[in-house]
């Protein structure tokens, strides 16, 4: 084996991420006294928020219903700066939760898991890292997030290329002097919309290379020192017994289905203005259900967007980019920004169209588009993730039989809840695809209680004496048709996004994240719980 020395661990439990998720998964099975260990690829703690440390980063859930609920002491102890922090700021926070829970002992850092296989006789799977150590492990709980894998755009040339490439979720931990450059920004996604605001006034030349636009709402952002703060922070008992039953697992409610339609259409348009002034995601998954299933109030809705994005543009060529037609309001994860439309009217900055002239190649200076070369010292690449599945894919792993995980999803993406997968059983994967927490939720408040479902059934089989479990292939398509009946009510499996693998070339579509709500997801996962796991299949 190539001179590599390999060490074979026995472990209960091994946790594959040392994210929002890892952390907490980590500190519930270690508290239950048992024998758990956690890897992860980055050279820190902190998962997505360790990753993605690019210029402008930010959170875009309200900090105080981004935070684990388990412990009084860290509610109290921990004070966020802001309503939307920046992204040390929430890596400071799962660093001083690993600090005071004595989390880092059990975590292994600079550690890839390249394959994972299920040894059906000896019960347990057989799990290898990069660099060949091996753990043998009962359960396997995958915390590998669902937007991990970055996706590269598929540029021919990038060899010859002599400036810089970086993309966003890769973004070096030193930074990347972009001061005076010339920078391109592939992507208007989310993150691409935060780089460009956050750079453009430090860079020499920016061009934006747009080939989406998206409808981005204004973000209200404050300090939450002072009243504020206090009362959010007098808000605790009820954001944690609240935040999970729902829609969204944010700190509002969505009225139920129809009301909308009950309203005339100027009360529904003051609606949209109070939730507009939200400068939140409120104006995406709290204003009324119907936005995402009725064409008619979507376009509504849509309309309102565009009023106010013209609203900061005043420049009809402009608009006419920067303004999405062709697609419905929050069919595509609306972004938050401050101050992105306005960079536009900047002289250093240009936006390049390349929906209909796509970019073709690299040269040696940057980026050739319809024929023209766009000088570049930087390229970032705010292209976006292969979402839901890739950071599992990539783990090679194979369940019962030697079936691969991947070579399963390559056709057909399914899974039970999101939470495990006919044929492996054992495997848990959190934020796994066609559950809320693949898209559709505050992430913390899915994973929080994805963790808690998961160490629940673990606990369950230790006490009763079984030692592995996996849903049945009958329940298993149960969960996928209902999943597949609430998508398909959706006006989102049309719009092309990372949403439904669209982002993705020859992935199967199929929306990867359940959308029946946060907190009706919630209560069918309890229930699954309540019945001593019916539909799944326990060994002793
Ligand atoms: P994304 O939404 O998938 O956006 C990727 C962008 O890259 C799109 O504009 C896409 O254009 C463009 N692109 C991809 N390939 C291209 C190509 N070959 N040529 C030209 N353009 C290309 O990815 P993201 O912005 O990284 O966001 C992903 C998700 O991360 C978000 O939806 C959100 O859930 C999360 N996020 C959260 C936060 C936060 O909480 N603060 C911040 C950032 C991101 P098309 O649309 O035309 O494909």
């Amino acid at each position: 084996m190539g001179g590599v020395a390999m060490t074979t661990k026995t472990v209960e439990a091994l946790v594959v991420g040392a994210g929002i998720a890892g952390l907490y998964q980590l500190y519930k099975l270690r508290e239950a006294g048992m024998q758990v260990h956690c890897v992860d690829a980055g050279s820190d703690i902190g998962g997505t928020w360790h990753w993605n440390c690019y210029p402008g980063a930010r959170l875009d859930s309200p900090s105080y219903t981004y935070q684990y609920w388990f412990s009084d002491e860290l509610l109290d102890q921990w004070r966020w700066s802001e309503r939307f922090p920046t992204q040390p700021e929430i890596k400071r926070y799962l660093k001083f939760t690993a600090d005071k829970f004595a989390l880092h002992d059990q975590i292994q850092l600079n550690t890839r898991i390249v394959g994972a296989d299920w040894d059906d006789s000896a019960g347990h799977w057989v799990v290898r890292s990069e660099a060949g150590e091996v753990w043998h492990a009962q359960y396997l709980v995958s915390c590998v997030g669902m937007l991990s894998a970055p996706k590269l755009p598929p540029f021919p040339g990038h060899e010859k290329f002599k400036g810089t490439i970086a993309h966003t979720a890769r973004w070096p931990q030193g930074g990347v002097d972009l001061k005076g450059k010339k920078v391109g920004v592939v992507g208007t996604g989310a993150t691409g919309i935060q780089v460009i605001q956050t750079i453009a006034a430090e860079v020499g030349e920016l061009n934006v290379f747009q080939r989406t636009a998206q409808y981005a709402v204004k973000m209200d952002n404050y300090s939450l020192e002072g009243e504020r703060g206090d009362y959010w922070r007098s808000q605790h008992e009820n954001l944690k017994n609240n935040l999970p039953n729902t829609f969204g697992g944010f700190e509002w409610t969505l009225p139920e289905m129809d009301w909308a339609r009950s309203l005339s259409v100027e009360e529904r348009h003051e609606l949209l203005e109070s939730c507009w002034a939200d400068g939140s995601l409120k104006m995406w998954v709290g204003t009324y259900p119907e936005v995402l299933t009725d064409a008619a109030l979507n376009q509504e809705v849509s309309e309102f967007a565009r009023e106010k994005i013209r609203a900061r543009i005043n420049n009809p060529a402009l608009e006419e980019k920067l303004v999405p037609t062709s697609y419905g309001f929050g069919t595509y994860r609306v972004p938050l920004e401050n101050g992105y439309y306005e960079v536009f009217s900047r002289d250093n900055v240009n936006l390049v169209d390349v929906a209909e002239t796509p970019i073709e190649a690299f040269s040696e200076n940057g980026l050739i588009v319809g024929g023209k070369e766009y000088e570049l010292d930087v390229l970032v690449l705010a292209t976006g993730f292969d979402a839901g599945t890739g950071s599992l894919t990539q783990m090679n792993i194979r369940g019962r039989d030697g079936v691969s995980l991947t070579e399963l999803w390559s056709k057909d993406i399914t899974s039970t809840m999101g939470l495990q997968v006919h044929g492996f059983p054992n495997l848990f994967t959190i934020a796994g695809p066609l559950a809320p927490a693949t898209a559709f939720c505050n992430m913390p408040t899915c994973l929080q209680q994805q963790v808690d479902w998961v160490s629940d059934a673990i606990f369950h089989l230790r006490d009763n004496g079984f030692k592995s479990i996996e849903p049945s292939q009958a329940k298993q398509d149960e969960w996928v048709s209902h999943h597949d009946e609430v998508a398909n009510m959706t006006l989102l499996v049309h719009t092309n996004a990372w949403y439904n693998g669209a982002n993705i070339e020859g992935k199967p579509r199929r929306l990867l994240s359940y959308i029946g709500g946060v907190g009706t997801y919630r209560d069918l996962c309890a229930q699954v719980a309540e019945s001593g796991y019916q539909g799944f299949i326990k060994a002793a």
